[in-house]
């Protein structure tokens, strides 16, 4: 619990507009946008969170050591109060006693929280002792926005008033669907003997209820989901959007959403740089990227790949900021585990921040769909673990032969070994401190370094030259 003077006051004010009105607080039924006002004398930080996983006994630890540094962290100004938000675009987990749980630790440490499901809530199993299971999914999710409701953490639109101009953070709920996947599979000798069938969690523990009984509806026959859940969830969204939208053009504002899924493919690592072939039919939902050309945000949040991202396109800007399950923190969500929450607004939006495959794409090489030139760490992979694939992959020259050590594949990741190795890690986990909400076992290093091929450095380089054309 943080022992602000301010902490009971800036409560009261978030939650003054439900009393006015009489009502209890807004839940996921709530058509409306609910009004927060940042009390007189503080100053709003919004941080960006994603995929914290906390049913890992590891994340859980990792979440209290940055909520332990927020009482101390004040980049700018010792003396300002702040009003923070946390927006959660879900997977924070799958139990319900331990979703109330971590969610009550949230809510002690920031003002406001903004949560929007991920498939891993959507999970029907992790009732309580002596509870029955849930029917399906929607009676699991119904049960996780009970909780929400109860923590007064908002799972429908909410705007922020008292700032330069009012925020509108809009929660756009979603599901994937495989044909959201429109680059070309791998050829048939490159794909990997798995059956995604059997693969997919999901496939085994989400449970449709009536809607599975729908025509031509499909979850995991073949790996493969039919367009109904996206359809579903994005229908939800039409009532917030028309309410968002509608205030946005009386009153002004810019807007801020978030989803679990994923809303474009440009944000998703190509086929021939996945382990996993199956990830795009289960990754995103192009009703979702309607919404969002439709609302046309400053900024739209998303989780659910574990492969950090942030970038500019067609003048939105994507973020995905996630955590990821412990092995992931030594790989693709490093940057993550190592230098905390992202924070997203302080009285400006941060910078777009480095992240090595928005980096690659941006200002390396564009997508090539269709490639099947696999990269080495996808080709040694799948020699070492199906041996019927190697002679195949031996004859397109794609078996490189490694040196064997530690970081064998840092020299074919963005940048090369200069910028994937330990060195880099130790150097660069602090960057971006200014726009963090770090771990406590963070330590600041000097910036820029000297390494002249940096990727990091340089790309900081671009962004300040950028704002300050
Ligand atoms: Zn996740
Ligand atoms: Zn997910």
């Amino acid at each position: 619990m943080l022992d602000w003077d301010d902490l009971e006051e800036a409560e009261a004010a978030a939650t003054d507009k439900h009393e006015r009105h009489g009502s209890a607080f807004p839940g996921a039924d709530c058509n409306d946008v609910t009004d927060v006002k940042i009390p007189d004398g503080h100053r709003l930080r919004i941080f960006l969170m994603s995929d914290l996983h906390i049913d890992h006994r590891k994340n859980k630890e990792w979440m209290l050591s940055c909520l332990a540094s927020l009482r101390h962290h004040d980049p700018v100004n010792p003396k300002s109060c702040y009003f923070d938000c946390l927006l959660l675009p879900g997977d924070l987990c799958t139990a319900d006693e331990q979703f109330e749980d971590s969610l009550k630790m949230l809510t002690e440490s920031f003002h406001l929280i903004c949560f929007c499901f991920g498939n891993h809530e959507a999970w029907a199993h992790g009732e309580r002792k002596g509870c029955t299971p849930a029917k399906d999914s929607f009676e699991k999710l119904a049960r996780i926005h009970d909780i929400c409701q109860a923590l007064q953490v908002f799972t429908s639109p909410v705007r922020i008033l008292g700032g330069a101009k009012p925020l509108l953070l809009l929660p756009l709920w979603s599901w994937y669907h495989s044909s959201w996947d429109h680059e070309p599979d791998l050829p048939q000798q490159l794909q990997p003997p798995v059956d995604p069938e059997k693969r997919v969690s999901d496939f085994r523990l989400c449970k449709w209820g009536s809607l599975a009984e729908a025509p031509q509806f499909v979850f995991g026959p073949g790996g493969e989901t039919s367009d109904h859940l996206a359809k579903h969830f994005a229908e939800r969204n039409e009532a917030w959007i028309s309410a968002v939208l509608d205030l946005q053009k009386r009153e002004g504002g810019e807007i801020l959403s978030y989803s679990h899924f994923c809303p474009r493919q440009e944000l998703i690592l190509e086929k021939r740089f996945s382990y996993d072939q199956h990830v795009p039919k289960i990754s995103g939902s192009s009703y979702l990227e309607q919404q969002i050309r439709r609302v046309s945000p400053r900024v739209h949040a998303f989780g659910h790949t574990h492969v950090a991202w942030d970038t500019v396109l067609e003048g939105v800007r994507y973020v995905h900021w996630p955590l990821g399950n412990p092995k992931e923190q030594n790989g693709q969500t490093r940057m993550q585990n190592l230098s905390g929450f992202l924070l997203l607004f302080d009285s400006l939006w941060s910078p777009v921040q480095f992240t090595h495959w928005a980096y690659f794409y941006d200002y390396m090489e564009p997508r090539q769909p269709g490639s099947a030139e696999l990269a080495p760490w996808v080709s040694t992979g799948y020699a070492q673990v199906y041996p019927e694939m190697k002679a195949e992959l031996d004859r397109r020259g794609l078996l490189p032969h490694l040196e064997v050590r530690p970081d064998m594949f840092s020299a074919y990741f963005p940048g090369g070994l200069l910028n994937n190795n330990g060195e880099f890690w130790k150097r660069h986990a602090s960057a971006n401190l200014r726009w963090r909400l770090p771990p406590q076992t963070l330590s600041p290093q000097p910036f820029p370094c000297e390494n002249p091929t940096c990727i990091l450095c340089g790309f900081t380089r671009k962004q300040e030259e950028g704002a300050s054309r």
